[in-house]
């Protein structure tokens, strides 16, 4: 059930000021407004004492601040760092819930973040797409997640500790909400707000949805890109990525070339490495040839096993392979280690869990 009264959260500076002259008042006042939103995290309209009484009976009658909330929080258990992964199911003003995960490096603290609850691509790999699509998220709540996660670090691990990355790799496919995302990130890396985040440490992670890619192309918002690409040849991906059909791999590497040369930035390719699915010397050869050529870096993930799907991660030896095929080739590959298969940290595995929506495989 979407709310009726719109969340202000949602309105990005523009917006804001046109709601503002439609109400009679003058437009400055949105930054005024947005500070107390974004860096008070002001709860009520009545806090906001700047403002007249006047304007502010006229935002509490014409609009609501929603805000989520942290519902659980598990900690990756194996992790013996002083701050451990950690995965937060996250409820929105509606009831529905969306999963973020903190994960610390030695000089970062990245926030895996969602941006549509459920999804609608059904990744044969991945808990989320065995919910299918419920909705997209709202600006206002995809900068929640940040929020309370700040919030949860300063509360567990003192004031200085705050997220200082970014990744929309969480629920859901960002570009398939690219407008509302967009407009968080345009929030999130505002310096006259408390996230500051510079748009260089904010990275969209796609599936490789070809005419979006093309749109940040032309907009150049200064983040990021990574393309889970998974398989590099067309009927692997296609059977793990059914939305891979809609994209072939011919044409995404010719976009993503494009955005290359439009945008001056590499893109980091993401490869998942599937026990017995993409895992074969050929599989390695073809993401050689696709890679090759291209301003990017490979980064290898591990699979997170998740209850009721086939799939599982490959041994060692698979992994050490395809590093040393593909650094051999010229190739600049990361490996990212797992994290978090204690805390269920594979993508919707913990909300599905929660609402007990992890069907059986149809075979
Ligand atoms: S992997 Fe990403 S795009 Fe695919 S179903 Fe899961 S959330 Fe959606």
């Amino acid at each position: 059930m979407l709310l009726s009264t719109p969340n202000i959260k949602d309105l990005a500076a523009a917006e804001l000021r046109l709601a503002l002259t439609a109400l009679g008042e003058p437009a400055y006042r949105a930054s005024q407004i947005h500070q107390w939103l974004f860096s008070h995290h002001t709860r009520s309209f009545d806090d906001m004492t700047i403002l007249s009484l006047a304007l502010r009976k006229k935002l509490s009658a014409n609009y609501a601040i929603d805000n989520a909330s942290i519902q659980e929080c598990i900690k990756e258990a194996l992790d013996t760092t002083e701050m451990p992964t950690t995965k937060f199911l996250i409820r929105m003003p509606d009831g529905q819930a969306v999963e973020s995960v903190i994960i610390p490096g030695r000089s970062r603290i990245t926030a895996c973040i969602s941006s549509q609850i459920g999804c609608p691509l059904g990744c044969s790999f991945c808990a989320t797409g065995r919910m299918g699509f419920i909705r997209n998220l709202s600006p206002g709540e995809i900068i929640d997640q940040i929020t309370l996660l700040n919030a949860w670090l300063r509360n567990d691990y003192g004031n200085s500790r705050s997220i200082t990355n970014i990744v929309f790799m969480g629920m859901g496919e960002p570009l398939l909400n690219t407008a509302n995302v967009l407009d968080a990130i345009e929030t999130l890396r505002n310096q006259s707000y408390s996230f500051s985040l510079p748009r260089r440490k904010i990275s969209i992670s796609t599936l490789g949805i070809i005419p979006e890619i093309d749109l940040l192309a032309s907009l150049k918002p200064g983040t990021k890109l990574a393309v889970s690409l998974h398989a590099a040849i067309q009927e692997k991906r296609e059977s793990i990525m059914p939305v891979a059909r809609n994209y072939p791999l011919h044409d995404l590497r010719r976009t993503l070339a494009s955005y290359i040369r439009l945008t001056g930035q590499p893109v980091t390719l993401v490869y998942m490495l599937i026990d017995g699915v993409n895992d074969a010397p050929e599989d390695a050869k073809a993401l050689e040839k696709f890679a090759k050529g291209l301003f990017c870096k490979i980064n290898l993930i591990d699979y997170n096993a998740i209850v009721n799907i086939k799939f599982k991660p490959v041994f060692t030896e698979k992994r050490e392979f395809f590093i040393r095929f593909l650094v051999d080739s010229g190739l600049r590959v990361t490996v990212r280690k797992s994290h978090g298969a204690s805390i269920n940290a594979a993508c919707g595995q913990l909300a599905t869990e929660r609402k007990g929506q992890i069907p059986e495989e149809p075979h």
